[in-house]
């Protein structure tokens, strides 16, 4: 068995739909099991129709809710089911509307719809063109706390059920189920989080312990640098999970951080695949270890970030001072990405700026604080640079002028980060590409 997750732009029209279909038809012989996010932007749509309905825009909201329904009806031609879903959505949407609320389980009880509606409808296309499939709700096998929105999967309980469920119908049919969603012990339907689709298809992977979990999105693989920076940048063929995993909190979108966890508990290679370009061989992400002559394997980057300079007030690092700052950081839920320490000061990097007024707020009742805006992290990434001496100097040589304002190595030593002005970020980008990107070793990237 193999795990098939396809992303929301790999399944957002019947066009594209027709081409995930070729794709799983050509793999039947490995028995597929098919993950599919929500429609295009679906999930931000249904969200946005929650914020209309609580912020008193009613009649927006469900002028929105029939747009979405004509695109759904469009793109499936399943009047029935599609009718039935926005009918129960609009009544929520009504709901909402009069409470003028919107708690974690309502935005997940919304925007479970995207999904509950893309699985049934790829369902349907491959039931017309050929594929013998077969629908499972994924909110019956895959089980969560109740933290809506963010929920966490109870393993022992997912794993069970998915494999009392699912390795039984693979053997003759194409089992479909949408990502993203699941439900409580008490089947309330909760959600694993944006991009939580991924999460679901390696779930499901080392629940039925698959030989493999593909994830098919729109891009190529995961490249040496953001091609929006590097338009030729490479195609990386083989990388390792802990890099992968390095490289996704660092900006690299292709892939969210928390597929990693089941797929390396389960020892199960990830291939990030190219569903508008499906002979391209993508990146596999597999547990071994993968030594190139090349020290990185990729050049993540991050703009937006904000740095926060936090300097004790009293001249010295006072035992507790540390802990009071990230009490700050969490009574705000605001995640800290790198950290760099001084004997008196503290530089810090976020990059959610809703709560930064607040944070600020709190961390001058203790300590002196600066806040740059428009700072950039660029992280190098690979499990070479602990082994490789003079890589520090080659950053900095490679970076010339540009002023660095915070650098951070990873206690994993497989990374270093750091810090320049917004500004800055392109130039740095290119000058450490063509670093360490120069020479390539055939074995791991594409030249
Ligand atoms: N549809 C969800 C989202 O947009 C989950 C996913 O696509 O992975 O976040």
């Amino acid at each position: 068995m193999i795990v098939m997750k396809f992303g929301g732009s790999s399944v957002e029209s019947a066009e594209a739909i027709q081409r995930v279909t070729e794709i799983v038809k050509s793999r039947l012989d490995r028995r597929p099991i098919v993950v599919v996010s929500a429609m295009g932007k679906t999930t931000n749509r249904l969200l946005t129709i929650a914020d209309l309905a609580v912020g008193g825009q009613r009649d927006e909201a469900l002028r929105e809710l029939v747009s979405l329904r004509d695109f759904h009806l469009r793109e499936s031609g399943m009047e029935r089911t599609v009718d039935e879903h926005f009918q129960e959505l609009a009544e929520l949407v009504k709901g909402l509307a009069v409470l003028g609320e919107l708690t974690p389980r309502s935005i997940d009880a919304i925007s479970s719809f995207g999904e509950r509606l893309s699985s049934l409808i790829v369902t349907n296309y491959f039931q017309h063109h050929g594929i013998n499939a077969v629908h499972v709700d994924s909110r019956k096998v895959i089980v969560t706390d109740h933290r809506h929105t963010q929920a966490i999967p109870l393993l022992e309980q997912t794993y069970a059920k998915l494999v009392a469920a699912i390795p039984p119908l693979a053997k003759q049919q194409v089992v479909v189920m949408g990502g993203f969603i699941a439900s409580t012990e008490n089947g309330v339907t909760t959600t694993l989080g944006r991009g939580g689709s991924d999460f679901t298809a390696s779930l499901v992977g080392a629940g039925v312990g698959a030989e493999e979990i593909q994830i098919w999105t729109d891009v190529d693989g995961m490249l040496t640098a953001d091609p929006a920076i590097i338009p030729n940048a490479h195609r990386v063929k083989v990388i390792s999970f802990i890099e992968a995993a390095e490289l996704a909190y660092f900006g690299a979108k292709v892939l969210h951080p928390a597929t990693v966890m089941p797929a390396i508990d389960g020892n199960i290679p990830v291939l990030i695949l190219n569903s508008r370009r499906p002979q391209v061989e993508g990146t596999r992400i597999q547990s071994a270890t993968v030594l190139s002559k090349n020290v990185i394997k990729s050049i993540a980057c991050k703009g937006q970030v904000l740095v926060l300079n936090i300097r004790s007030t009293r001249m010295f690092m006072a035992h507790g001072f540390m802990r009071r700052i990230f009490e700050v950081f969490d009574r705000n839920q605001t995640s800290v990405d790198m950290v760099a320490t001084s004997e008196v000061s503290v530089s810090l990097t976020i990059d959610q700026p809703e709560r930064v007024e607040a944070i600020v707020a709190e961390l001058r009742e203790f300590a002196e604080v600066s806040v740059d805006e428009n700072q950039a992290i660029i992280c190098i990434v690979g499990e070479n640079i602990r082994h490789t001496p003079g890589v520090g100097a080659r950053v900095f040589n490679a970076l010339g002028g540009i002023n660095v304002r915070m650098v951070s190595q990873g206690a994993s030593a497989l990374n270093l980060g750091f810090v320049v002005a917004g500004g800055d970020l392109n130039a740095a980008v290119q000058a450490l590409h063509g670093e360490f990107f120069a020479d390539l070793d055939p074995a791991v990237f594409d030249a």
